[in-house]
C-alpha cells in the first residue's frame, strides 16, 4: 500500500542524491577554507616575523572573516557561504594588490583560484560578478599606474616572495585538485549512468520485439521482418512464405503435465523451429501454442510446402519434458506473398485459414492457402450466424440409429444423432456444425434441446410397449465446462418422465482430462440417479486409462475407425481385441460402432463384443422410420 508519505524509488534516489551533493559541497567549502586559512596563517606569520604589520593584520582579518563563512556553511546556507568566502578572498587579494606591488603582486595568482572556487561552488552569478570586479580592478589599477596617478612600488625580490607565491599556488592547487576530482567522479558517474540507461533501453527494445518465454520474435517484430522480406522478394522477383503453426495437442499436455511443463515444451519447440529455418528467416511466437515462420527467398509454392514438411519432421521426434518423452504434432498453414497478398495481415489471415484446414484434415498436416478456403470460411461464418435462428425455427431434428445386442440380435437402444436441414445449404452433417456450435457456445442450448427431444422420443417408444429401449445422447465437453449439465439432464428426465436407467450419456475421452472435484461430483450424482455413462470414440483420444474406474463409466464405444478395418487389418483387430478384453475385466460393456457388414459382425461376436450399431442394420433414421423398424419387432418390457 502507498501511504501519503511514501515516496517512490525515483523520488527517494533523487532526494538522497541531492543530500549527498550538499554534504560534499559543505565538505569542499570547509576544506578550502581550511587550506586557505593554513596558507594565510603561514603568510601572516612570515609577515609578522618580517614586521610587515599591515599585511599580517590583513591576513588575520581575512582568517576571522573566513571563520564566519565557515559557520554560515555549517548552518546549511552553502550558496551564501560560498559567495562570502570568494568575496572575502577577492577583497583580501585586491587589497594586497593595491597596497603592495600592484599588477606585479603574486596575490594576482589568487584571482585565478578564487574564480575556480566561485565557478564550481558559487554558481554563475557570483562568478560573473567576481570576474567583472577583478577585471575592473586590473583596468583601474593598471591605468592609474600607467598615468602615474597611483603608483605601486615593486621592491626587489625577497626570499619571502618565493614562499608567498608557493603558498598561494599550493593552496589554490590543492583546492582546484579537490574540485577537479569531484568533476572527474561526476563525469564517471554520468558515463556509468549513461551505460545503464543504454543497457535498459536495449532491454526494453528487446522486450518490445520478443516473446519473454521463448525469446523468439513477437508478432510486432515478425510483421517488420515480413515487410522487409517481402520488399526484397518483390525486388528479386522471388516470394515470401508465411507459415502459421499450431500445436495439436498442447492443451492436453498443459492440462495433464502442468503449466511449467507446458512452458518447457514451448521453449523446446521454439529451439527446434529455429534450427529448421535459414539464418535470414524469422520464427515468431504469436501467442499460446501458435508460431509464425517468415521464410524469405522462396521460389514457389512447392518450395514453401517443402519447408512445411521439414517443420513437421523437425517436431516429429519426442520432446523430453518433466522427465518423460512427450509426442507433439502440429498443423501448419502456408500462405505465399505476393500471390496471396502483399500485406502481413492478409497473409496471416490466409495462413491461419490454411492451418485450420490442416487441423480439419486430421491434424499433423500442412495445407497451402487456396481461394476455395476463403469461401469455406465464409460458409463457416454463414453457419455460425444462422445457427441460433435454426434452433428457433426448428431446422434441427433428431435421427436415431438402432443399437443391437450382437449375440441375440435384439434391438436394445438407439443413439440420438442431430441433423440440420438448412433452408439454402440442405442437410448439414453434425461433424460440420457441432464444432462451430462449440466455438460459439450455442452447443449448450442445442445440447439441451437434443436431451429434451431424445428423452421425449424414448418415452413414446416405451408407451408403445418397448420399455427396455435405451436412448444414447452425445454430450459435448463444452456442456460440462460451461453449461449446467446436471440440471439440464435432470430437467429432461423429469419433463419427459423417462426413467434415468433408460438414458445413456456419451462422453468423449478428452472430457476426463478435467479431473476436477466439481466434474467428478456431477458424474457421480448422475450415475447415482441411474443414468448410464459411455465413452464415445474410445481409442482415439487421451490414453490415461485411470479415469475409467474413477468416473464409474459403464460402457465403451469402440471408435468406428478400428471397427471398419477389423477384417482387413490385423493391427486393428489386435486393438479391438485388447479393448474388449480390458473392458470386460473392468466389468464394462462394449459397443462397436460402424459395423457395415456381416463379416465384421461375426468377428466382433467372436471377440466377445456386447452390442453394436452400423449401416449393416441401419443408418441413423428419422423417428417415423425408426418406428417402422420397431413395428416388426416384439415389444419388450
Ligand atoms: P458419433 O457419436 O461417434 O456417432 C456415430 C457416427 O457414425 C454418426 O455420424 C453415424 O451416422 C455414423 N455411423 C453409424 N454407423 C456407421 C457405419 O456403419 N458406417 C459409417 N461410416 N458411419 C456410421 P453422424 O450422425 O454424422 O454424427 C457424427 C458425430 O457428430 C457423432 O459421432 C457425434 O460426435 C456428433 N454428434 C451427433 N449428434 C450430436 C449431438 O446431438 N450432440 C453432440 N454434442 N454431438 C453430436
Ligand atoms: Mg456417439
Ligand atoms: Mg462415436
Amino acid at each position: 500500500m502507498h501511504s501519503g508519505f511514501a515516496m517512490d524509488k525515483h523520488e527517494f534516489r533523487s532526494i538522497s542524491a541531492s543530500s549527498a551533493t550538499t554534504e560534499l559541497q559543505l565538505r569542499r567549502i570547509s576544506q578550502i577554507i581550511f587550506a586557505v586559512t593554513v596558507a594565510l596563517s603561514f603568510v601572516a606569520v612570515q609577515n609578522l616575523l618580517a614586521s610587515r604589520w599591515r599585511t599580517a593584520a590583513l591576513m588575520l582579518g581575512t582568517i576571522g572573516l573566513l571563520v564566519i563563512a565557515y559557520r554560515i556553511a555549517r548552518a546549511g546556507r552553502l550558496q551564501v557561504a560560498a559567495g562570502l568566502m570568494t568575496a572575502i578572498l577577492t577583497g583580501m587579494a585586491t587589497l594586497l594588490i593595491w597596497l603592495d606591488q600592484g599588477l606585479h603582486d603574486h596575490a594576482l595568482l589568487g584571482y585565478c583560484g578564487i574564480l575556480i572556487f566561485a565557478g564550481v561552488l558559487g554558481g554563475g552569478r557570483i562568478f560573473l560578478l567576481l570576474l567583472g570586479f577583478m577585471l575592473l580592478n586590473i583596468l583601474v589599477l593598471g591605468v592609474l599606474n600607467l598615468q602615474g596617478i597611483y603608483v605601486n612600488e615593486v621592491p626587489p625580490l625577497r626570499a619571502g616572495n618565493i614562499v608567498d607565491a608557493s603558498v598561494v599556488i599550493v593552496a589554490v592547487g590543492f583546492a582546484s585538485w579537490l574540485l577537479a576530482g569531484d568533476l572527474r567522479r561526476a563525469l564517471r558517474n554520468v558515463e556509468e549512468e549513461n551505460l545503464r540507461v543504454r543497457e535498459s533501453q536495449r532491454q526494453i527494445e528487446h522486450l518490445a520485439g520478443h516473446d519473454p518465454l521463448t525469446g523468439l520474435a513477437n508478432r510486432l517484430l515478425a510483421r517488420d521482418r515480413f515487410e522487409q522480406a517481402l520488399a526484397q522478394a518483390l525486388r528479386n522477383q522471388s516470394r515470401v512464405a508465411l507459415l502459421f503453426l499450431d500445436l495439436d495437442n498442447f492443451k492436453t499436455i498443459n492440462d495433464s503435465l502442468g503449466h511449467v511443463a507446458g512452458d518447457q515444451l514451448l521453449c523446446q519447440v521454439a529451439e527446434r523451429l529455429q534450427q529448421v529455418v535459414r539464418s535470414g528467416d524469422t520464427v515468431c511466437r504469436q501467442g499460446g501454442d501458435e508460431f509464425l515462420l517468415t521464410l524469405g527467398n522462396v521460389t514457389d509454392r512447392a518450395a514453401a510446402a517443402m519447408a512445411a514438411i521439414k517443420v513437421l519432421e523437425q517436431l516429429h521426434a519426442p520432446f523430453f519434458v518433466n522427465g518423460q518423452d512427450v509426442l507433439v504434432s502440429c498443423s501448419l498453414g502456408v500462405a505465399l506473398g505476393p500471390e496471396d497478398g502483399v500485406d502481413f495481415d492478409t497473409l496471416l489471415k490466409k495462413a491461419d485459414m490454411a492451418m485450420y484446414k490442416a487441423k480439419d484434415s486430421g491434424r499433423n498436416a500442412w495445407r497451402c492457402y487456396d481461394e476455395e478456403m476463403n469461401s469455406s470460411v465464409n460458409r463457416y461464418l454463414q453457419l455460425a450466424a444462422g445457427m441460433r435462428a435454426a434452433l428457433a425455427s426448428e431446422q434441427f431434428s433428431l435421427h436415431f440409429q438402432p443399437q443391437f445386442e450382437l449375440v441375440s440380435g435384439r434391438l436394445v437402444g438407439a443413439e440420438a444423432l442431430i441433423r440440420w436441414q438448412h433452408p439454402e445449404l440442405g442437410m448439414i452433417s453434425p461433424e460440420t456444425f457441432i464444432p462451430i456450435a462449440e466455438k460459439t457456445g450455442l452447443i449448450i442450448d442445442i445440447g439441451a434441446w437434443v436431451l429434451q427431444e431424445a428423452c421425449a422420443q424414448a418415452v413414446r417408444w416405451h408407451q408403445q410397449g418397448f420399455g427396455a429401449l435405451r436412448v444414447s445422447v452425445n454430450l459435448s465437453p463444452i456442456q460440462f465446462r460451461r453449461g449446467d449439465i446436471e440440471r439440464v439432464v435432470v430437467a429432461a428426465l423429469e419433463d419427459s418422465g423417462l426413467p434415468a436407467r433408460a438414458l445413456d450419456l456419451e462422453l468423449t475421452e478428452s472430457l476426463f482430462i478435467d479431473d476436477t472435484v466439481a466434474f467428478s461430483g456431477v458424474l457421480h450424482r448422475l450415475r447415482e440417479r441411474g443414468v448410464g455413462l459411455s465413452i464415445d470414440d474410445f481409442g482415439t483420444g487421451y490414453s490415461n486409462l485411470g479415469y475409467l474406474k474413477r468416473f464409474e463409466v459403464a460402457t465403451l464405444k469402440i471408435d468406428r475407425s478400428f471397427v471398419c478395418r477389423l477384417i482387413q487389418d490385423p493391427q486393428d483387430e489386435a486393438i479391438v481385441r485388447a479393448i474388449i478384453q480390458m473392458a470386460h475385466s473392468l466389468k464394462l460393456a462394449i459397443v462397436a460402432e460402424g459395423i457395415e457388414d456381416a463379416a465384421t459382425l461375426e468377428r466382433l461376436i467372436a471377440l466377445g463384443c456386447d452390442r453394436g450399431q452400423g449401416f449393416f442394420w441401419a443408418p441413423a433414421l428419422p423417428a417415423e422410420e425408426f418406428n417402422r423398424l420397431l413395428q416388426g419387432r416384439e415389444p419388450s418390457a
